[in-house]
This record gives structure tokens, C-alpha cells and sequence, in this order.
């Protein structure tokens, strides 16, 4: 039996998983994935054009991936801004930083106006530090913010910070107000209903082997072939086995654990404004509270894929939420006896700048993909539909043609240079990030490593 999150042991209770495809079938839209993007994508494409026949084929279940194991933070791009001017330019890229807060606004009009409970509270995002080291990290994305006119971080007091956080151990930091969370499996499920309502035909159990570069595409499973005149790829941390995204992927693992609740504990500490908070590490720590009062503690980076050999320690591994739980006991000392309910963990497709990759696969204009989210995927997904919609149906608008669509991307070394470099890496980072959190100064060669390490969901200056 497959480990689930929490999140999702919350949202399945009985309900059974839809019925995989069988024989021989066609379609006008074909999308591999059944998380976020591929089911913005489908939502999008029938609201805009109701006749077109869409098809969602899921290995799993709809939000199995990592749609329904996140940390829940809906985040904009503003503290992606540096890459995103970097990428498409200044004007292009307030542009899509705007577009990425008012993502997260959106997502709550859409669960209001569709009946999905999926815990949304704006609380902001709160990036802190919790060692000296890590002060000012944001200060780069601030300063490059305040200079192009952008009013989206507000800077706050150490004492406010750690106020909010509720504990002492959070030394500095900046708010970002349009940050919220969701409980993310019940969004991945709450998207799947609407698909399902508008039309999309959806199958779970449903592993594609293989898609064909021609036209029409041909999309083989264990149990079906599937013509379709065009195909979206939607897969997340797995496309890192389509030999034409494999060097723009690295597939690296998030790890969460999720305390019993402890609503008073957190009354007790002052965690109560809903805040998602980041530390300034590498290998971030993420935290939020939920609603039955549970902190969920995740962090990113731990594990490492070997291309996309995405195993069973993708979907648990005690021995990493042995390392979150250290964490979570480090920046919340007062909290070291609460008991831990649950654990789980989920692959992360991390892209080289750290944000996602559009475009036409071999630049064929009916096979169309959207991954690299690097851990932030939750509100950006949104404006993946919009992209992916707009692409699928061959739309010229602000999205197809925004500047994330069929940009050349950094490569990483092939497999198995990319694996044995990474793990150097990573284990330079480990030390690193040891020893500044014992108060100690790393040894150079460890701060260099971590240099190396491209930029995850905030661009640390
Ligand atoms: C532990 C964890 C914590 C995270 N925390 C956050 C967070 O707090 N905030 C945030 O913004 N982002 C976070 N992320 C990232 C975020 O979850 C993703 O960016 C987002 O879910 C992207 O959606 P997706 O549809 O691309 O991916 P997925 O939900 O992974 O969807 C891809 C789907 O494709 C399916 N698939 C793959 N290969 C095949 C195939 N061959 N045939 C059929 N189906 C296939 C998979 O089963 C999967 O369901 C986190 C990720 C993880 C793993």
C-alpha cells in the first residue's frame, strides 16, 4: 500500500479512484498528470472551449504526486523577482510577479465560487532567519523590489518577527502579505471535481510507457493507445525521463512531518496569524499551522533522484524526517515534547533558475510541457494553466507568449555526472548549513559548494 500523506488520509476518506483506460481511444487534448497544472490546464481549455474533448491520463490518483503531499504555501514570484528579471526582463517580469500574487487571490475566488473547502487563509508569507548567517538574505529581492516600484515586502522588526513566528528563534525577517495556505490534497481533489464536472475525461491507475513525436500522438499505457491531436506534459519531478527535458531537471526530494494538533500550544506561543514562514537555509525549513491547529515542518532538498528513478523514499523516508524533526525542535525549543503524528515526503522538480520551463517539446508545435516548478508550484500553477491552455490551443494572448514560454534552459551534466556532483554538493550545504547553525564559521570550501546550488523558491542574495 502506497504511503500517503496526511493531507490526503484527510480529503480520500472512501472515495475510489477512477477507472484506468483500456483499448484504443482519441482525443483533442491529451495531458499527462493529474496534479495541479494538468488540471488547471483541462479547466482552463473547457471553460474556453466547451466541445474540446480533454483527456487527463494519472499513474496514480489525481493529486498522488505532489499536489496532494505539499506544504500547502500558495507564494507569488516576488521572491523570485531577481531570476525573473534576469529571464525575461524588468517590464515582463513585474508583469509576472503581479500575475503571481493576484494566482493566489484566485484560488480563493475559485473554491468559493466551485464549493471547495480547501483551508485558505492569507496570513503572508513570513521569510525569516533563525542564524546570524542567514540575516538579510532577502535583502537583494527587497532592495531590487523597492527600486523597480514593486510595494510587495514589508520590512518588520526582529521583534516583530519573532512575535509572529512565536519563537525566539526567528532573528529577522520580511513579510510578504499576499502569501496564503490551503490544505493541498483538498485543492487537488476539489480541481478534479471541477474537471470532472466540466467534462474532462479522467483516468487514474493509468502509467503512459510511451508518446510518439509524431502527428497525431500517439500516448501507449500498460492497457491502451491513445490518438491525440495534441499532448500536454504535466508530469512534474517524472519528466525528468523525457530524454529532451532530462538535463533540465533535478529531482530532489521534500520531507514533512505534521505534529498532533496543539491549537492551545500555538495560542500559547502567539503562532496564531496564519503566517506560512521560510527560514534562509539552502535546504529550506517551511512551516504553517492548520486549521485543526497542527504545525506541518517541511524541508527541501534532502534526498536526490538518480535522473528519474523517483523510488518509494520519495514517498517516506524515516530516516529524513528524522533530520525535519531536528529542525522543527531547533526553531521551536518550547514545542520539543509534541507529539509527531505523521510523516511523508514527495519529489521536487528543480529546474536551474529555479523557475518553471513552457515551451513546445523539440519545438513541435502539438507537444507542449510545463514543469520545473522547484517547490513552488501551489499559486504559480494557475498561471501554468493559463500558459499551458493557451499553448494547447494554439492561442496567441499574454500567455503564450510571456516570457517563461520556449526559453532556452540552463542544462545540468548528464546522469551520472549530475548525481555524483549533486551529492557533493548537497554535502558541502549539509555542513554548511551545520555549522552556522551551532554558531560556527564553515570551512570556505563548504560556503563555495553552496554557491553552486541554484536558486529554489526564494532567490537568496
Ligand atoms: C513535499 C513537498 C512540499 C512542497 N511544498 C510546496 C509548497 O508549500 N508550496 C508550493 O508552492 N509548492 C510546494 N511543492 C511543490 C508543488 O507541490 C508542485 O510544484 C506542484 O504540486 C506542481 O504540480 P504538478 O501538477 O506539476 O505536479 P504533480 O502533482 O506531481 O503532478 C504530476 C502528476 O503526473 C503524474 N505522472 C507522472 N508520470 C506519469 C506517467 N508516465 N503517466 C501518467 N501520469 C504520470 C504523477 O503521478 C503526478 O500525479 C512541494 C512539493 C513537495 C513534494
Amino acid at each position: 500500500m502506497k504511503h500517503r500523506s496526511l493531507w490526503l488520509q484527510e480529503v480520500l476518506g472512501n472515495e475510489t479512484s477512477l477507472p484506468p483506460l483500456r483499448g484504443a481511444a482519441r482525443t483533442d487534448i491529451a495531458i499527462i498528470g493529474g496534479g495541479y497544472v494538468g488540471l488547471w490546464t483541462a479547466i482552463r481549455i473547457k471553460q474556453r472551449e466547451p466541445d474540446c474533448d480533454v483527456t487527463i491520463l494519472e499513474q496514480d490518483i489525481c493529486g498522488g504526486g505532489a499536489s496532494g503531499r505539499n506544504g500547502g504555501f500558495a507564494l507569488s514570484w516576488w521572491p523570485k523577482i531577481s531570476s525573473l528579471v534576469k529571464l525575461c526582463g524588468e517590464g515582463e517580469a513585474v508583469r509576472l510577479g503581479r500575475a503571481s500574487g493576484e494566482a493566489i487571490g484566485e484560488i480563493r475566488d475559485f473554491c468559493d465560487e466551485y464549493g471547495i473547502d480547501a483551508h485558505f487563509v492569507q496570513g503572508g508569507l513570513l521569510w525569516t532567519a533563525t542564524t546570524p548567517a542567514q540575516i538579510g538574505a532577502w535583502e537583494t529581492v527587497v532592495t531590487l523590489c523597492e527600486r523597480l516600484g514593486v510595494d510587495a515586502f514589508r520590512r518588520l522588526s526582529p521583534a516583530e518577527v519573532a512575535r509572529r513566528a512565536g519563537s525566539p528563534t526567528h532573528l529577522a525577517g520580511v513579510l510578504e502579505p499576499s502569501g496564503a495556505t490551503v490544505q493541498p490534497a483538498a485543492l487537488a481533489r476539489g480541481l478534479r471535481k471541477v474537471a470532472l464536472e466540466l467534462g474532462v475525461r479522467i483516468y487514474e491507475g493509468t502509467r503512459v510507457r510511451h508518446f510518439s513525436r509524431d502527428y497525431p500522438v500517439a500516448i501507449r499505457t500498460d492497457d491502451a493507445v491513445l490518438a491525440a491531436e495534441k499532448l500536454v506534459i504535466a508530469m512534474n519531478a517524472w519528466a525528468a525521463g523525457i530524454r529532451e527535458l532530462s538535463q533540465a531537471l533535478i529531482v530532489v526530494s521534500s520531507d514533512i512531518v505534521a505534529t498532533a494538533p496543539i491549537p492551545e500550544r500555538l495560542q500559547a506561543i502567539g503562532w496564531t496569524g496564519g503566517e506560512c514562514i521560510t527560514d534562509s537555509q539552502m535546504m529550506v525549513d517551511y512551516y504553517r499551522t492548520t486549521r485543526d491547529g497542527r504545525i506541518v515542518f517541511g524541508k527541501g532538498g534532502w534526498g536526490l533522484a538518480l535522473g528519474d528513478r523517483i523510488g518509494e523514499s520519495f514517498d517516506r523516508d524515516p530516516g529524513r524526517a528524522e533530520t525535519v524533526i531536528a529542525d522543527l525542535h531547533r526553531t521551536f525549543p518550547a514545542l520539543s515534547d509534541v507529539v509527531i503524528d505523521g510523516d511523508w515526503a514527495g519529489p521536487i522538480d528543480r529546474s536551474n533558475g529555479g523557475l518553471p520551463l513552457f515551451g513546445h517539446l523539440g519545438s513541435r508545435e502539438h507537444i507542449v510541457y510545463g514543469v520545473g516548478w522547484s517547490g513552488n508550484g501551489v499559486g504559480p500553477s494557475v498561471l501554468g494553466g493559463k500558459i499551458l491552455s493557451a499553448l494547447a490551443l494554439g492561442v496567441k494572448d499574454e500567455w503564450s507568449e510571456s516570457g517563461l514560454v520556449d526559453r532556452r534552459f540552463a542544462r545540468f551534466p548528464p546522469e551520472p555526472i549530475r548525481f555524483i556532483g549533486a551529492h557533493l554538493i548537497r554535502e558541502g550545504v549539509i555542513r554548511k548549513e551545520r555549522a552556522e547553525a551551532q554558531g560556527a564559521t564553515p570551512h570556505p570550501a563548504w560556503v563555495q559548494a553552496a554557491r553552486l546550488v541554484p536558486a529554489g523558491l526564494e532567490d537568496k542574495g
